[in-house]
């Protein structure tokens, strides 16, 4: 469990819910972690707690994705987070983890909603991926989360879907492009995972969801973080262009 020792890793919405096992996760595996997000301290700080308690080390950093300046506030809180702990700022993993969810029928989607997940959803992952180039040494890892939503239906998640259609996109092309350097560009789509949210504690939306899945039950946020470790550690090197659906066999018929 210690394959990230000596790594620097950026956890994008590493406060709460699959952000918050991936960031325990690599915090685990030794990596010192930025647990990125937007608005709730304390989230943050008990995310921060839980992995340095385990004997990890992380920092919180904060900036609202979507609005003009976030990649540049995100970087400088980064940067200085870094080099507060380890007097560089070097950066060697990135997960794009932070994400909104639509839940509008396709007839209600306004433009302004559209261009508000497109921007937190698919824009502010290129733009973090191409700043943290910069601080990226080859042999870097790049982890976008997107959705199984991907490849099946549901209508009132059509702008949303789009949007991590487009993620998809950047992990594609942009695998080719760095692969040069030895970095690694990969998608990880979970299926509908436990994050805590109202709504997935109510028994009767628990049972219809986890019915959709081979296991028979909700993926937890560790299901997830499992996979993302692997593609981080260094076992992952010929692992590059892809999108690794981790939702537990949803509707694999
Ligand atoms: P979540 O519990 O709602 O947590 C979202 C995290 O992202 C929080 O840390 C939040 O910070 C941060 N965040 C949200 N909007 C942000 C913004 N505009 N700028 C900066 N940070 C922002 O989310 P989740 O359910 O774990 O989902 C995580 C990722 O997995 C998302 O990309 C989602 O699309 C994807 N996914 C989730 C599921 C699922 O069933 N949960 C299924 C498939 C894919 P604050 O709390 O401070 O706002």
């Amino acid at each position: 469990m210690n394959r990230l020792t000596g790594k620097t890793a950026l956890v994008t919405g590493g406060s709460r819910g699959i952000g918050r096992g991936i960031a325990e996760r690599l915090g685990r595996e030794g990596a010192l972690v930025a647990v990125h997000y937007a608005k709730d301290d304390d989230a943050a700080k008990q995310t921060v707690a839980a992995i340095t308690d385990a004997g990890g080390r992380a920092f919180p950093v904060r900036a609202e994705l979507g609005v003009p300046g976030d990649v540049e506030v995100l970087f400088a809180a980064l940067e200085e987070g870094l080099r507060a702990e380890r007097d560089s700022t070097t950066l060697d993993i990135v997960v794009n983890n932070a994400g909104v969810m639509g839940g509008t029928a396709p007839e209600q989607i306004t433009p302004e909603q559209f261009d508000r997940l497109i921007a937190v959803n698919a824009k502010a992952p290129l733009f973090i991926i191409l700043r943290a180039l910069q601080l990226m040494p080859d042999g870097g890892r790049i982890i976008n989360i997107s959705s199984a939503l991907t490849r099946m239906a549901l209508p009132q998640e059509l702008a949303y879907s789009m949007s991590k259609g487009a993620l998809e996109q950047l992990g594609l092309h942009l695998a080719r492009h760095l692969a040069p350097r030895g970095i690694t560009v990969n998608t990880v789509a979970p299926g509908i995972t436990d994050n805590g949210s109202e709504m997935l504690q109510q028994p009767e939306v628990r049972e219809a969801m986890a019915a959709t899945t081979a296991f028979g039950r909700l993926g937890e946020p560790a299901d997830i973080a499992a996979a993302v470790a692997f593609l981080a550690a260094g076992d992952g090197q010929w692992l590059t262009g892809g999108v690794l659906d981790v939702s537990g066999g949803t509707l694999l018929g």
